[in-house]
């Protein structure tokens, strides 16, 4: 039987259900873990049920609580919300130290069990050693001190970067260039100075628009120096204390600690990736650098290269007087209902669903929208997604895919939902590309919550594949012919393909520099962790000068404001990783036929439904007929 969606409250109750579901939730956990504690099952599968059971309510609240707290119209909702995503994380956390519990499944007799039962207890175990449980006591006390310290530094080095907003003042006729909404809004003051900050809105129009080289280049190098000096001691620290963690619970170094829950596998490998990807840039990148110098010498005659602080300009420059795309034109194409229609229409015909509009629930606001999802060979209900896909006060500000329950046979049904900010009226396609892109990961959640294992249900997989399917679902976003079954302007005329093909030509260009840029950030990522060095500018001066192709500008300390080694540490890769799987796996599409059912079903069913019951690399493997390569992502780069 078909498990039934959940109902969630109307406003008036949310803040009492919040409450008492995740109340409820923890209470039964704590249950599960007691029992397990002092009267397990004897068999391993009765015990590794009764650990699934604990890790379904636990999720359960962590996912309702994840949810809410960033989408809910209601502060207070949103309060609850928060404390109990945090409640089911320190439960989470004691659980992976507790060593009763431990013991239980390291005594276990696995004879009995079949292979994905044995893969979940090997999880099981692998998640509880990764903590350090089954060290002596002195270093699981260091390995809850280094935790505790890592998380403050994390949290500390993250608000520097948010706090250290700095400015530069410029009069007027010096920001000739800017988008006139830009200057709107960006008035001068008495003494006839705009004050420029380094945040998102100001830095990135600036460098990239604005004519005066001077004003790019104030702002580029403070932008270059948020964090610093106050992120440095706590940079050498975090790098240390992760070291430390790593070689405590039996690991050469971090990156191999890091590396060994994920597809790449080894630390090592990482470096030999990194390189991998600089060499296939290289020639790509020389050409991506030839362009643009040759249009920045009409301006500065005697260039030999560029850095960071004219880069983003000429690039943007040489995009708009060689590919002429109107970003204006462009966006009477993509009215919003019919890109959310067609995003449906298109994802429903590659993958068989259906997606049935749900009336009679009540949604947590009212520009939500609901749909039961089903397949369409045999009509079963898979699942249930919400699409929150405007801004509102208090929400979310980026573009994610949340979970909203776990789907496990049997017992609860997967349902999911889309958190974007886009407008309600004509998008950018930028933005249709990111709803695809997010849409992947709903589409995957949904497929992957049919298994009898809440370990391996959903995006369960390895953390440097999660983003590949979803990357691939962007290629349909870039389809002249896909767009034109949804891409109408006021008169009803689809988007001209030459249109198309111009904004991929426009969208191509770059991609050597771009691929190195993440390259140097990559290398930092990695070798950081590694050499734990004692100066981190000259050291990423090295880096910078090996894989990017902008160059260093004096006294800048780019790494103080990068705030990704605190939530990647020394996985930065794993974006463009996922990236070349995500390529090689679309290869196997017929470009003509981007719909051809036998291979979509072969992806649906093979890839995305398998969740994290099988290793990515053999996931992959299987689907393709032969393990992954790089080649498709050469041909994309050099194409
Ligand atoms: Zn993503």
């Amino acid at each position: 039987m078909t498990p039934t969606p959940l109902n969630l409250p109307d406003a008036e109750h949310a803040e009492d259900w919040v409450r008492t579901r995740a109340a409820d939730g923890l209470a039964r956990t704590r249950e599960l873990a007691d029992r397990l504690r002092t009267d397990p099952p004897a068999d391993a599968l009765g015990a590794l049920e009764v650990w699934d059971e604990l890790s379904l309510e636990l999720s359960n609240v962590a996912a309702v609580g994840s949810l809410l707290s960033n989408v809910h119209p209601l502060e207070a909702v949103r309060d609850v919300a928060e404390h109990a995503e945090q409640d089911a994380m320190r439960l989470q956390t004691e659980l992976n130290l507790d060593r009763a519990i431990y013991d239980v499944f390291a005594g276990l007799d696995r004879a009995d069990l079949d292979a994905q039962a044995g893969r979940l207890l090997d999880k099981v175990l692998e998640s509880f050693t990764r903590s350090g449980v089954d060290r002596d006591d002195e270093t699981r006390a260091r390995v809850a001190a280094i935790n505790e310290r890592v998380t403050e530094i994390d949290q500390e080095f993250g608000r520097n970067i948010r706090d250290d907003v700095r400015t530069i003042r410029v009069t007027t006729d010096r920001l000739a260039g800017m988008p006139d909404d830009w200057l709107a809004a960006h008035p001068a003051d008495d003494a006839g100075l705009v004050t420029v900050t380094t945040d998102y809105p100001d830095a990135i129009p600036v460098r990239m628009f604005a004519h005066d080289p001077e004003v790019r280049r104030d702002l580029t190098v403070q932008f270059l120096t948020r964090g610093w000096p106050q992120n440095e001691p706590l940079l050498t620290e975090l790098f240390d204390l992760r070291h430390e963690m790593a070689t405590l619970v039996g690991y050469d170094d971090w990156a191999s600690y890091d590396a060994d829950v994920k597809m790449i596998g080894k630390g090592p490998a990482i470096p030999e990736f990194i390189d991998r990807i600089a060499a296939a840039a290289e020639s790509p990148m020389r050409s991506d650098l030839e362009a643009l110098l040759e249009r920045y010498r009409r301006d500065v005659p005697d260039a030999t290269g560029i850095d960071s602080a004219d880069g983003p300009y000429y690039q943007e420059l040489v995009r708009k007087e060689q590919y002429d795309v109107d970003s204006q034109q462009v966006r009477t194409y993509f009215g919003f209902d019919r890109v959310r229609q067609g995003l449906l229409d298109v994802t429903g015909r590659l993958f068989g669903l259906r997606y049935d509009p749900v009336t009679d629930v009540v949604l947590w606001a009212d520009d939500v929208t609901a749909y039961d999802v089903h397949r369409v060979d045999d009509d079963a209900h898979l699942g249930r997604i919400f699409l929150d896909l405007h801004p509102r006060d208090g929400k979310y500000k980026h573009a994610a895919q949340f979970t909203l329950t776990e789907g496990v046979t049997g017992r609860q049904l997967p349902e999911g939902v889309l958190v974007c900010n886009f407008p309600a009226g004509l998008m950018e396609h930028d933005h249709v590309v990111t709803l695809f892109h997010e849409f992947g990961h709903l589409v995957h959640h949904v497929l992957a919550g049919h298994g009898r294992w809440t370990r391996f249900a959903g995006v369960s997989t390895e953390w440097d594949f999660v983003e590949a399917p979803s990357q691939m679902l962007e290629e349909w976003a870039w389809d002249a012919a896909v767009l034109r079954t949804f891409a109408t302007d006021g008169a009803g005329e689809p988007i001209p393909a030459e249109l198309v093909e111009r904004m991929r030509w426009a969208d191509d260009y770059g991609k050597g520099v771009q691929a190195r840029t993440q390259m140097f950030y990559a290398s930092m990522s990695y070798f950081f962790h590694i050499e734990r060095p004692a100066d981190l500018r000259a050291r990423m001066v090295e880096l910078q000068e090996r894989y990017s192709p902008f160059a260093y500008i004096d006294d800048t300390r780019m790494f103080a404001s990068f705030g990704h080694l605190g939530g990647y540490s020394s996985a930065y890769y794993t974006y463009m990783w996922s990236l070349v799987i995500a390529k090689d796996l679309f290869s196997a599409f017929d470009p003509d036929d981007l719909f051809a059912p036998e291979v979509a079903g072969r992806y649906r069913d093979g890839v995305l439904a398998a969740g994290g019951s099988k290793d990515a690399a053999d996931l992959v493997a299987d689907f393709l007929g032969r393990p992954y390569k790089f080649d498709a992502y050469a041909a994309w780069l050099a194409r």
